[in-house]
């Protein structure tokens, strides 16, 4: 995984939740373009986050699953050096 990739994951959270800099959301999106496997991780990350959202409304959802989204969602990238 390059730089570009490290990077662009780290950014994916914020990303999907609209708190990035309209200069870094760019390069994020220029990224996934080229970028395949970011793309899917995107894939997978917001839809992750549209169950959580709809869990906010159902207690359908089996606790196991929640807990895992729920980690998915919060996770923070470590601060670098
Ligand atoms: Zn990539």
């Amino acid at each position: 995984m390059g730089d570009h990739c490290e990077q662009t994951i780290r950014n994916l959270s914020r990303y999907i939740d609209r708190e990035l800099t309209e200069a870094d959301v760019r390069k994020v999106k220029a990224h996934l373009d080229d970028c395949p496997p970011c793309d899917e991780v995107f894939e997978f990350q917001a839809e992750m986050k549209r169950l959580v959202r709809k869990e906010c409304c159902t207690d359908d959802a089996p606790a196991r699953l929640r807990a895992w989204v729920r980690q998915l969602a919060t996770e923070k990238p470590k601060p670098a050096g």
